[in-house]
């Protein structure tokens, strides 16, 4: 293998390229990107960054030369995984290997900002700096962690959620009652349980025909696969799923490799194909699929794992939970927002979920590794 392509120049391409080296590869390396910067990391995004500090966001160490050539403000346009050909709108690089890392964009929703570049947050920033309020569509991730540094930097907020409680899906009803719980103490609006219809510059009307009005209007209703280009290509593509890979990242064409969250790992423990949306899991997969690349032995994947910071608290959670799991609060307690709380299936720990409880966390999720 003497010519490796990257296509998708952030956390997942950046940390692929990074182990291909470490394990010794040393032909050429070339990564493509879309957005014009070098590789930087998104969760200060809607964190630190947002919040008007000054943040190191760069991903490559000061000391790092992965003697790599970097394309970058170019996307690729398509792809031919057989002949392992990389089109953009004004050239094609052959290469022996492929590793297809071009991640998620936001969905969007009428006229409502979105937070997935570094270019959308610092619009969010500038748009903060001056408004006094904000409605934020969706309380998953992204929208509570916005809601959250809102109400830090003393803007007015309103969530409005149509599932029953925040993060229903991942954590469950009962879970996410309890960050619910968080964003009512900071004296954020939550509405839950009711859609949205439309979503306007300055105001959200909502499906029961209430209108919420704010300086501001965020959508935070999760992402797609950013695999438009990929259709055509002769790989398995789905929008909403994105690449089908094996359980090492393998495409089933030879030198073809997907990470990050534009892939979709079979997880043998589940059966199905999974897109993990996950800043660990991009890391981790980038090292699998590297070795996979490199017909060396893979190191072993670990359950997916997430953070999430929300008023000064850290939230964690570790595994996949299903809403037929028991969930048993195991220490502390959700009044107290700190607590831990481990997801039984068969009565056996499938998940493991802490808000505030960061060591008693490192110690389940390394039990349910094993
Ligand atoms: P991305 O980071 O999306 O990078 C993909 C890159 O590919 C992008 O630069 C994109 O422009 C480029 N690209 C797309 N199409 C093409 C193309 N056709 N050609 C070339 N390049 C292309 N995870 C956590 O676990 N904890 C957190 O607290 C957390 N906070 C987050 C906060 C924010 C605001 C966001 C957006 C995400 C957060 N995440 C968090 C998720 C985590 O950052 C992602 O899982 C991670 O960025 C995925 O890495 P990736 O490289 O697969 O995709």
């Amino acid at each position: 293998m003497r010519r490796v392509v990257v296509v998708g120049a952030s956390l997942a391409g950046h940390a692929a390229g990074r182990a291909l080296r470490r394990l010794g590869y040393d032909g050429e390396l070339l990564f493509i990107g879309a957005e014009p910067h070098r590789p930087y990391d998104r969760p200060p995004l809607s964190k630190e960054y947002l919040a008007g500090a000054s943040v190191e966001l760069s991903l490559e160490a000061s000391s790092e030369d992965l003697d790599a050539e970097w394309l970058l403000g170019q996307p690729a346009v398509a792809f031919d995984a057989a002949r392992r050909t990389v089109t953009l709108t004004d050239r094609v690089f052959v290469a022996d290997g492929v590793v297809l890392a071009t991640g998620g964009f936001a969905r969007p929703f009428g006229a409502g900002r979105t937070l997935r570049t570094l270019d959308d947050a610092r619009a969010l920033r500038e748009a903060f700096a001056t408004a006094r309020s904000v409605v934020i569509v969706g309380a998953g991730f992204i929208g509570a962690e916005v809601a959250s540094t809102a109400r830090a930097r003393g803007l007015e907020v309103t969530v409005v959620e149509a599932l029953p409680t925040p993060l229903a899906g991942p954590l469950g009803v009962a879970m996410g009652a309890a960050v619910a719980g968080l964003h009512a103490d900071h004296g954020t609006t939550l509405i839950c349980g009711i859609g949205v219809d439309r979503v306007l510059e300055t105001a959200v009307h909502l499906a029961d025909g209430t209108e919420v009005e704010a300086d501001v209007v965020v959508a935070g209703i999760g992402s797609r696969p950013a695999v438009g280009w990929l259709h055509g290509s002769g790989l398995t593509v789905d929008d909403h799923l994105g690449v089908h890979c094996d359980a090492t990242g393998g495409t089933g064409v030879p030198g073809v490799v997907a990470v990050g969250d534009c892939a979709a790992w079979f997880d043998p423990t589940l059966n199905r194909h999974v897109r993990i949306e996950h800043w660990t899991s991009a890391g981790e997969q980038a090292r699998i699929a590297a070795a996979t690349l490199l017909g060396q032995d893979p190191p072993p994947a670990r359950p997916p794992y997430f953070w999430s910071d929300q008023y000064g608290l850290r939230i964690q959670f570790a595994g996949h939970a299903l809403p037929t799991d028991a969930v048993t609060v195991e220490e502390g307690s959700i009044d107290e927002r700190s607590f831990l709380s481990v997801y039984y299936r068969a009565e056996r720990p499938v998940a493991v979920l802490a808000m505030n409880r960061v060591g008693p966390f490192a110690r389940w999720r390394r039990k349910l590794s094993t």
